[in-house]
C-alpha cells in the first residue's frame, strides 16, 4: 500500500455522501507534534495507519440529522521507559466517534453531556491535526516497559532529577483541540 498522509482539509460532509472509509498510512514523521524529541531507536516502526468515515444519524428527538465522524488508527511510537530510561516502542491503538455542532458554543453547552467528543463543523476539516491530536492524546503519561529488560540503572536515593517529557502533554493537545474550533 502506498502511503497516504491523512489530508488537511476534508468535508465531513462530502465524506458522508460518498458513504466510503478513507483511510491511508504514513511515516510517524509526517506527524511534526507526535514525532518531535521522541527518542532514537534502530528498530524500524510500522508506519501510523489510519481511517476515517463520516455518517449522518438521525437522534430520537432531534429535529435534524446528526453528522458523526468515526476515526480509527494504529502507530508505533518510541517512547523512553520511566523505570529503566531506555527507549522502547509503544503500540498505539485508538478509534474514537466524533459528533459535529454547529458552532463552538453548541460545543461548550453540550461537552459534559456527551460521551462521544464534539468538534464545530469545518468544511476544510484538517484530518491530519486530528489524527495527531489522537495519537498525542493515546500516549502514556508514564510511558513504561511492560517488564523492563534490565533492572533499572540506579538505586531510587540516585535518580536524577525527573527528566521533563519531551512530548507535548495531552492537556496540549486538548488545547489544541479547543483552539482548532475557536478558529471557525
Ligand atoms: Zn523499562
Amino acid at each position: 500500500m502506498s502511503h497516504t498522509t491523512p489530508p488537511t482539509a476534508i468535508d465531513p460532509r462530502h465524506l458522508a455522501q460518498q458513504a466510503d472509509t478513507l483511510s491511508g498510512s504514513a511515516p510517524l514523521s509526517a506527524f511534526a507534534r507526535v514525532s518531535e524529541g521522541l527518542p532514537a531507536l534502530d528498530a524500524e516502526l510500522a508506519p501510523v495507519r489510519w481511517s476515517a468515515r463520516a455518517e449522518w444519524r438521525q437522534a430520537s428527538g432531534a429535529a435534524e440529522p446528526e453528522l458523526w465522524l468515526w476515526l480509527g488508527l494504529d502507530a508505533e511510537v518510541p517512547q523512553t521507559c520511566q523505570r529503566c530510561l531506555r527507549p522502547y516502542v509503544q503500540p498505539v491503538e485508538a478509534e474514537r466517534w466524533f459528533r459535529f455542532v454547529a458552532t463552538e458554543e453548541i460545543a461548550l453547552a453540550e461537552d459534559d453531556d456527551s460521551e462521544e467528543d464534539l468538534l464545530v463543523l469545518d468544511p476544510r476539516l484538517d484530518l491530519l491535526a486530528l489524527v495527531e491530536d489522537e495519537l498525542l492524546l493515546e500516549l502514556p503519561l508514564v510511558p513504561m516497559h511492560d517488564q523492563c529488560p534490565e533492572p533499572p540503572r540506579m538505586s531510587a536515593g540516585e535518580l536524577p532529577e525527573a527528566e521533563p517529557q519531551e512530548q507535548p502533554h495531552p492537556f496540549a493537545a486538548l488545547a489544541a483541540l479547543k483552539g482548532r474550533a475557536d478558529k471557525t
